[in-house]
């Protein structure tokens, strides 16, 4: 047992950790050149209007094609946090999301959706964080107020007053901020009225709990009624299923995002996606700017 192994230091000689202990290490090791050699790359998952199906938004995935195949950003990006490599890749993804929102508005003006990019706590603890985002919006020329930034509640919530202050001086570049896995930190009402954040990201393990029956209902109605009365917008992520939809729906979410409408895509197959939806736009849809 784990008991065991901690009061006798066992964990040297068991296998399995020292497995995971070296997967972790080569991870840490082939992150230092994967910028250089190219390896990263950036999937975009749309985010659906609930009532109309159009695409509002698109969320950056990073990807990696590593020397050893794919490394799923569940795995490697806790070691980039872990080892500090986080900084540089974070740049990377910024960079790279200020040149696609610069991209999709060229390709469809106001209608482009806008972009959300994820950024660790790590990153916002940078000194000089703030200059640098300016530095890569002035020279991308992307329009920040068509970026929101993913920060999971977690992180948020692990220094809060610390966070608050980062949140304050975000908020004058004109980028937004989302709550990422919303309902998994345990954060208070009281804390949330307190940050700079626009939208809540309600975490998929609540809208797996959906299935269960009315216990799941209540827990996501709760979290919708707790974004609206703090004028936050809401984002159900992980929807799969017809049946999740119309439960998100009638409780109200304004957006959804899950492999229901769409997976993580290429640019080419997002530019495809978002003509698709523009074509079948029944002008009834409310404007980006009461969505984000
Ligand atoms: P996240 O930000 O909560 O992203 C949502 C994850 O859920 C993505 O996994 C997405 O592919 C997956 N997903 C979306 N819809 C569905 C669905 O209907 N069913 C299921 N089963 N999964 C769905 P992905 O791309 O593997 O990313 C995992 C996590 O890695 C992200 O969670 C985020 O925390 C982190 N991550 C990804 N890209 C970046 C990045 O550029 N920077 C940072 N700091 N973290 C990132
Ligand atoms: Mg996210
Ligand atoms: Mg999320
Ligand atoms: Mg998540």
């Amino acid at each position: 047992s784990v008991k065991e192994r901690g009061r006798n230091g066992w964990e040297f000689f068991n296998p399995t950790l020292q497995e995971e202990a070296e997967k972790r290490l080569a991870i840490s090791t082939g992150l230092r050149t994967a910028i250089d050699n190219n390896e990263f790359y950036a999937r975009y998952q749309p985010i659906v209007d609930s009532e109309s199906g159009m695409i509002r938004g698109a969320e950056l995935l990073v990807r990696w094609r590593s020397s050893d195949g794919e490394i799923s950003p569940g795995v490697f990006i806790p070691v980039a946090e872990m080892t500090g490599a986080i900084i540089t890749i974070g740049r990377w993804v910024f960079e790279e999301g200020c040149k696609a929102e610069r991209r999709w508005k060229a390709k469809f003006g106001e209608q482009a959706p806008y972009i959300t990019i994820n950024v660790s706590t790590r990153q916002l603890s940078e000194p000089l964080i703030i200059e640098e985002f300016q530095e890569i919006l002035a020279e991308t020329g992307a329009d920040p107020t068509r970026i929101i930034l993913e920060i999971t509640e977690t992180s948020l919530m692990a220094d809060v007053s610390a966070n608050r202050e980062v949140l304050n001086r975000l908020a004058t570049t004109g980028m937004r901020v989302a709550v990422d896995d919303f309902g998994t930190g345990y954060s208070s009402l009281a804390q949330l009225s307190r940050l700079k954040v626009n939208t809540l990201k309600i975490d998929r393990e609540f809208v797996l709990g959906l299935d269960e029956g009315e216990e799941g209902q209540i827990v996501v109605s709760a979290i919708s009624r707790l974004a609206k009365s703090l004028k936050l917008k809401i984002v159900a992520e992980g929807v799969e299923t017809d049946e999740q939809r119309n439960t998100i729906r009638s409780i109200g979410c304004d957006l959804i995002q899950g492999y229901y409408y769409h997976p993580p895509l290429s640019e080419e197959a997002l530019f495809e996606a978002v003509s698709t939806s523009l074509s079948q736009r029944t002008h009834n849809e409310q404007p980006l700017k009461f969505l984000i």
